[in-house]
């Protein structure tokens, strides 16, 4: 029996870049709230062309309309528990539901996609030869003992929590992603993203910031979890896109935490979306959830040495910014 060999024949993508020097990107997650303000600063770039892949568990097609049928762009619905083919140069990895609510609604699935979703992102990024930046966040330090925290931190987390399955399963993705990078010569980058606010957050997520801000213009009164006394670092997220794009340009893996160090308690963020927002609405003191980290701020040494980067969005300019997305969402009127 004899066998021909066939010569290999090159990529589609190795062709392509024969001929002209635009830089393919897949951002997985794209049409979520941080993916889609990252897919308007590439596409931004005309050298840029943009693939998201995102099955629409809590992002929206809405989020990307402005850039639905443009050349440079495209949208697949993919969840990426499931292998994808296709030709890239480099590859955001995003997909993942972000808030506490809709990580713990399926919690099997969220494991899937954090474990299974970043192998399927490995292995594509592995095939075609691409860069890949993970998407982690700051509750791989859990509840920290150390503050602020520093990458090097290990971390402090409940395996068998509610939150675990989000934790931990950023946790090994994270392993996954420097285990491609020692086995396979993977380009890997890992970014540690602390709590983000801004336009286009989902009104009804149960994230902090986006909860004030549609309380405040409902006139519903604020829910601070008990006790109020537990603190968070809110970046708005244009910083954060920028943090994101200088890390997957520079030469450094990461970890790197990407987030602003302005530590606030939860009453004083209550306080001062009442002030900024609505002086009249009420604030109120409600139930907490399990394992609910009790501080966190973080520490940006290694983002401004190695990407000098840092944020520039104070949170009392960010909010009114957020505020306006949510009135006219909301259709509530202006203030004045
Ligand atoms: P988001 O929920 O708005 O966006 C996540 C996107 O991923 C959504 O569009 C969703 O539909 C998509 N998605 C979820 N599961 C998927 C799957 N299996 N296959 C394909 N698509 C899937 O959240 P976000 O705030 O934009 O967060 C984006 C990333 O940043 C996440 O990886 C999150 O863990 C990380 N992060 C966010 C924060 C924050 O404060 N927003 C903090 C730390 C880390
Ligand atoms: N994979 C993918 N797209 C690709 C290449 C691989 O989704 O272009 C998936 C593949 O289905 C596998 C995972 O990535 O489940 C890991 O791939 P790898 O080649 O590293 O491992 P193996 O297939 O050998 O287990
Ligand atoms: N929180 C609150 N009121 C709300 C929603 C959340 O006081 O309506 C608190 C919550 O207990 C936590 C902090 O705000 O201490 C941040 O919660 P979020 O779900 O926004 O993000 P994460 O816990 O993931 O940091």
């Amino acid at each position: 029996q004899t066998t021909t060999k066939q010569p290999p024949s090159p990529s589609p993508l190795r062709f392509s870049k024969f001929f002209q020097s635009n830089m393919r990107i897949l951002v997985t997650g794209g049409a979520g709230f941080i993916g889609s303000h990252l897919v308007d600063r590439l596409m931004e770039n005309e050298k840029n062309e943009v693939i998201v892949a995102d099955n629409y568990f809590t992002g929206s097609k809405d989020n990307l309309k402005k850039w639905i049928g443009h050349p440079r762009f495209e949208l697949i619905r993919h969840d990426v528990t499931e292998p994808l083919l296709i030709e890239v140069d480099q590859i955001y990895h995003l997909a993942c539901p972000a808030s506490p609510i809709f990580y713990k609604y399926n919690p099997v699935k969220t494991i899937k996609t954090n474990v299974i979703g970043t192998l399927n992102m490995l292995g594509l990024a592995k095939r075609v030869g691409a860069r890949i930046l993970l998407t982690s966040t700051s509750e791989v330090y859990g509840d920290p003992l150390v503050h602020p925290q520093p990458e090097s931190y290990w971390g402090n987390v409940n395996p068998i929590g509610v939150r675990s399955c989000y934790d931990e399963g950023k946790r090994v993705a994270e392993t996954l992603m420097f285990d491609y990078h020692r086995q396979h010569g993977l380009e890997i980058r890992i970014a540690r993203i602390f709590n983000t606010y801004g336009p286009r957050m989902n009104i009804d997520d149960g994230r902090v910031v986006s909860n004030f801000i549609a309380q405040a213009l409902r006139k519903e009164p604020l829910t601070v979890q008990c006790p109020g006394t537990q603190t968070r670092s809110f970046c708005y997220v244009s910083d954060l896109v920028d943090g994101l794009i200088r890390l997957m340009e520079g030469q450094h893996t990461g970890p790197i935490n990407l987030g602003n160090p302005g530590e606030f308690t939860m009453t004083e963020l209550a306080e001062t979306v009442k002030e900024l927002i609505n002086p009249s609405v009420e604030i109120k003191m409600v139930e907490n959830t399990p394992d609910d980290p009790r501080q966190r701020k973080p520490d940006i040494t290694k983002a401004k040495e190695l990407l000098g980067w840092e944020p520039k969005v104070k949170l009392r300019d960010g909010l009114p910014l957020m505020e306006e997305d949510f009135r006219l969402r909301l259709g509530v009127g202006k203030k004045n």
